[in-house]
């Protein structure tokens, strides 16, 4: 969940106990010995005045609370709602209102999971990121159950991978914050980004989905219930049967169709198998930080570390939307003459014979996958994510454009409306 605006106004409470469950037995993964590690040396001026080792109150059952609440203690609701949730800490404190080692050990766990500075101190920093909005999926959930480490990827996986790329969805209810064309549009523009950044496909059917959503206020019937405005947004369930895949929104939120876009972004990634990440630019960072409906380099590297990235072209002369070319792979004319070859290298490159007659020039530049996507852009990208050269055609006048390897030895990307998009000019051999 992504923005430029990473703080907002929401400042003047800090965080509102939670009603108390009781926590009854300390099972649960060995925790990282995590005082040897984290930047000391990055720690600001703010740390001096937070809350950490030795503190006692309100305010520190507060922090014990909100983290128990996101998975990093005894908490049997998690245990309920996510199969196999172990807390991301192995011990509970002795004292729900006094700062030991315990909460500093979840503290500094917290910290390093949302990308700030591993002090064990809940500093002014620390608190700005715990009263954003969120996801409630709990931190450090990595089914079967991980220990949890500071040595993390920025992103993660949530339980397994659906077994087929082509998944259906379908809507349970609709908001009525806005017109109900406008909820349908939000949420197929989010399947669209991830749609666009993988092999998969989505359609819509009436019964029998994959992935279906709905809006929902308090307790709802699965386990996690909504906590009204702001706080917790919405939920989604890893891949599977049942509920499986099914994303909640709280109905609570008063939402719009950017608003809701970019939460069903964040969402669909879950029921995708992706967990939270530590990159705040991600999508898949855990915290609303304002509209942002596009995903980032690290949720695309996520989404291809589950599945498939992109299918290869079968046949002659087209490079589908949606279809790519891994090292080595290549597309030919269907006259045989002419063939566009991802090299082992990196370089794209298209011959006539053995001779080349245009190239990407991104010879050991690291790109290991060149892709024709569904928004018109013909990209190279790195195993990471990044794109290393693209034509520059994405676009929603480009949408499904089609990469056509022509007799003429011309290389084009042809929109899907007919045009031009881009062309390698090597017309006419
Ligand atoms: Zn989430
Ligand atoms: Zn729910």
């Amino acid at each position: 969940m992504a923005s430029t605006n990473l703080f907002d106004s929401r400042f003047a409470l800090f965080l509102a106990p939670l009603a108390l469950a009781a926590s009854t037995t300390l099972v649960g993964c060995a925790g990282d010995d995590v005082s040897t590690l984290g930047d000391e040396a990055s720690v600001d001026a703010e740390s001096a005045a937070g809350l950490g080792l030795g503190a006692r109150g309100a305010e520190v059952r507060g922090v014990y609370e909100y983290l128990r609440r996101y998975g990093y203690y005894q908490n049997e609701e998690l245990a309920e709602h996510y199969a196999d949730w172990t807390p991301a800490v192995s011990r509970e404190p002795a004292d729900p209102e006094l700062f030991d080692e315990a909460l500093e050990e979840g503290v500094r766990l917290y910290q390093a999971q949302h990308g700030l500075p591993v002090t064990g101190v809940v500093d002014a920093a620390t608190q700005r990121i715990m009263q954003m909005p969120r996801c409630s999926h709990p931190d450090y959930y990595d089914p079967p159950s991980v220990v949890p480490t500071l040595d993390i990827d920025p992103y993660t996986h949530f339980g397994g991978t659906w077994s087929s790329t082509a998944l259906t969805y379908r809507f349970a209810n609709y908001t009525s914050d806005f017109a109900q064309a406008s909820v349908r549009s939000a949420i197929e523009n989010a399947l669209f980004s991830w749609r666009s950044s993988s092999s998969l496909s989505f359609s819509e059917v009436s019964s029998g989905e994959n992935i279906s959503f709905g809006f929902y206020t308090g307790s709802h019937g699965c386990s996690s219930a909504f906590d009204g405005s702001s706080g917790v947004l919405a939920h989604a369930y890893s891949p599977g049967g049942g509920l499986g895949g099914d994303v909640h929104f709280d109905d609570a939120e008063g939402w719009s169709s950017a608003y809701l876009e970019t939460v069903a972004l964040h969402e669909v990634g879950h029921a995708l198998g992706l967990g939270h990440s530590t990159d705040s630019a991600a999508t898949m960072y855990a915290y609303y930080t304002g509209n942002d409906t596009s995903l980032a380099d690290d949720d695309r590297a996520g989404i291809w570390s589950r599945y498939a990235a992109y299918a290869s072209p079968s046949g002659c002369g087209w490079l589908s939307s949606g279809q790519g070319l891994g090292a080595e792979q290549s597309v030919w004319s269907c006259d045989g003459r002419f063939q566009l070859k991802f090299q082992g290298d990196g370089n794209l490159v298209l011959y006539q014979g053995g001779s080349p007659l245009w190239a990407s020039g991104t010879n050991g530049k690291g790109g290991d996958r060149a892709i024709m996507q569904e928004d018109g852009n013909l990209v190279i990208y790195k195993s990471t994510g990044q794109p290393v050269w693209a034509s520059g055609t994405a676009g929603s006048s480009n949408y499904y454009a089609n990469l056509a390897v022509q007799n003429d030895g011309n290389v084009v990307i042809y929109r899907s409306g007919g045009g031009v998009a881009w062309a390698s000019n090597t017309c006419c051999h």
